[in-house]
C-alpha cells in the first residue's frame, strides 16, 4: 500500500483490481464501483499489475461459473500474496463461508456491494452477507464511468421474483427492484451527454421493470424513455417469451432507435420439461412468437438460451427441443449444460442425466447454433449497414457491431469515429463479417 493520502478522507490511497465474472448486470455493477474507486483517489490497474487490493465480483449460475472464480481467487492469491481479497457477487452471497475457506480477506453480498470502498478502506475483514432484498438498483450516478464508452450496460432493474425450479439467481439478488422512470430518464440523458452511441438496457429479469413501481410502469414506459433519450441505438439485454409482446415486436419494427435484437430464453422445447422447470408458456407459445418477431422485424437477430440435460429429460424431450430449434429462425445459441445448484429446487430433483449424455446433448445443440451463426451472417451480405465502431484502428482495420448484433471488420485509416459508419458487408470470415465503407447510407442491400 502506498503512503498517499485522500485529503478529504485521510484513506490511504490503493491501486485496485476488479475482476468481474457473468452477465451484462456484474459488469454494469463493477463500473459502478470502479467509478466510486476511482472518485476516491484510488487507482484502478489490471491484474497481474501489483496492486493493494483485489475485487473478484462473482457469478454462480453454474458449476463451471463457480470453478472458474475459485480458481481465480487462488491466482489472485498466489500473484499478490500480500493484497487483501475480496470476493463479492452471487456466489458470495450464496457461499460466504466456503470463501472465506478459501482464504479471501472479506466476502461481501449483493446487498453490500455498495460499501466495498468503505470496507477497503477500513481494512476491513470477515463476511459481511446480508438481505439480498436490500439491493440496491444502480443509481444514476454511478453511470459517470460509462461515458464516452461506444456501449454503455445501464441496469434498470434487480432480482427476479420467478423462481424457475434450476436456478439460483432469485436466492443471490432478491426480489424484482426497479430503477424509477425519472432516474431512468436522467440515467439516459447522462449517458447521451457523455457521447454513449450504444446504451443496452439491462436488468436481472428486465421484463419484470416497473411492476412494483408506484404507480406501476410497463415495458412500453421503459421503451418510450429510450426513443426519447436522443441515444442513437437502445438494445435490449434479454427478455422473457411472455414479455415479447405484439407491441415489443411492433416497437423494435418500427422504431429508428430500438435495436432489432432479441435474446429470450427457450431453455427447453418440451412441454413437460417446461413445465418441471417451472416455466410459464408452452414450446407452441414460444414458436409462435419468434415467428411473429422474426416476420415483421427486418433483419431481426434473435439468440435463444437452451438447457441441455434438466433432471428427467429424456431422449423424446430432446428430440422435441432439437426439433422446434431446427424450425426456428435464431441466429445463435447459448447452450448450458444443467447443472445443479445446491438450495433450487431443481437440486431434490431425481431423474439426473448422466454427464456424458449432458455433454452430447448441449455438443449437438453447439453444432446446430454455429451452422445457424454463419447462415445468418451470410444473409446479411451484400446489406449496407451501419457499423457503430469499438476501439480504435488496429492494422488499418476497424472493429465494430451493428444493430443486428453482426460483428464487421472493415478498412479504416486515422482515428475510429464516435458514430455509425455505413458498411457494405461482402464475405463471412469465422463469428465475424468483412466489409467495406459504402458511399450509401445504411438501409440497402437485400434481406430475405
Ligand atoms: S426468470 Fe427464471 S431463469 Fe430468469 S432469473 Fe428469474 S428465476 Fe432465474
Amino acid at each position: 500500500m502506498t503512503d498517499d493520502r485522500d485529503g478529504g478522507r485521510g484513506a490511504r490511497k490503493m491501486r485496485v483490481c476488479v475482476l468481474t465474472q457473468g452477465c451484462k448486470v456484474n459488469r454494469s455493477e463493477s463500473g459502478a464501483l470502479e467509478e466510486e474507486l476511482e472518485g476516491r483517489g484510488h487507482a484502478l490497474v489490471a491484474f497481474g499489475e501489483e496492486v493493494d487490493a483485489v475485487v473478484l465480483n462473482t457469478c454462480t449460475v453454474t458449476h463451471r461459473s463457480d470453478r472458474d472464480a475459485r480458481a481465480l481467487i487462488r491466482r489472485a492469491r498466489r500473484a499478490n500474496p500480500g493484497a487483501r481479497i475480496v470476493v463479492t457477487g452471487c456466489l458470495a452471497q450464496v457461499a460466504p463461508e466456503e470463501l472465506r475457506g478459501l482464504g479471501v480477506d472479506a466476502v461481501v453480498g449483493t446487498a453490500e456491494k455498495a460499501t466495498i470502498p468503505d470496507l477497503l478502506e477500513r481494512g476491513a475483514e470477515g463476511s459481511f452477507v446480508g438481505d439480498v432484498a436490500r439491493v440496491s438498483v444502480l443509481a444514476p450516478a454511478g453511470l459517470r464511468r460509462l461515458r464516452g464508452r461506444t456501449r454503455a450496460f445501464f441496469k434498470v432493474q434487480e432480482g427476479c421474483d420467478a423462481f424457475c425450479a434450476y436456478c439460483i439467481v432469485p436466492y443471490a439478488r432478491g426480489p424484482s427492484r426497479s430503477l424509477p422512470l425519472e432516474a431512468v430518464k436522467a440515467g439516459l440523458a447522462e449517458l447521451r451527454r457523455g457521447g454513449n452511441a450504444e446504451v443496452v438496457l439491462t436488468g436481472v429479469h428486465l421484463g419484470l421493470w416497473g411492476r412494483d413501481l408506484s404507480p406501476p410502469r410497463g415495458l412500453g414506459d421503459l421503451l418510450d424513455a429510450a426513443e426519447d433519450a436522443g441515444i442513437s441505438r437502445v438494445r435490449l439485454s434479454s427478455l422473457e417469451p411472455r414479455e415479447v409482446t405484439g407491441e415489443v415486436i411492433r416497437r423494435l419494427a418500427s422504431s429508428p432507435v430500438l435495436c432489432p435484437h432479441l435474446h429470450i430464453p427457450l431453455q427447453s422445447g418440451s412441454d413437460r420439461v417446461l413445465r418441471a422447470m417451472g416455466r410459464p408458456y408452452t414450446a407452441g407459445e414460444f414458436r409462435a412468437t419468434v415467428e411473429r418477431a422474426h416476420r415483421e422485424v427486418e433483419g431481426l437477430c434473435v439468440g435463444l438460451d437452451v438447457i441441455a440435460g434438466f433432471p428427467g429429460e429424456d431422449d423424446a424431450d430432446f428430440r422435441e427441443t432439437r426439433a422446434l430449434l431446427v424450425d426456428l429462425p435464431f441466429a445463435y445459441l447459448h447452450v448450458f449444460p444443467f447443472s445443479p445448484r445446491q438450495g433450487t429446487r431443481a437440486w431434490d430433483l431425481p431423474e439426473r442425466i448422466p454427464e456424458g449424455v449432458i455433454r452430447d446433448r448441449a455438443a449437438a445443440l453447439r453444432a446446430l447454433s454455429a451452422g445457424r451463426r454463419r447462415a445468418f451472417l451470410a444473409r446479411n451480405l451484400g446489406r449496407v449497414l451501419g457499423v457503430l465502431p469499438e476501439g480504435e484502428a488496429r492494422n488499418g482495420r476497424l472493429q465494430g457491431t451493428t444493430t443486428n448484433y453482426v460483428s464487421v471488420s472493415f478498412p479504416w485509416e486515422g482515428a475510429a469515429p464516435s458514430g455509425e459508419v455505413p458498411v457494405e458487408l461482402i464475405r463471412v470470415e469465422g463469428e465475424a463479417v468483412m466489409g467495406r465503407p459504402a458511399r450509401s447510407a445504411p438501409g440497402g442491400g437485400p434481406w430475405t
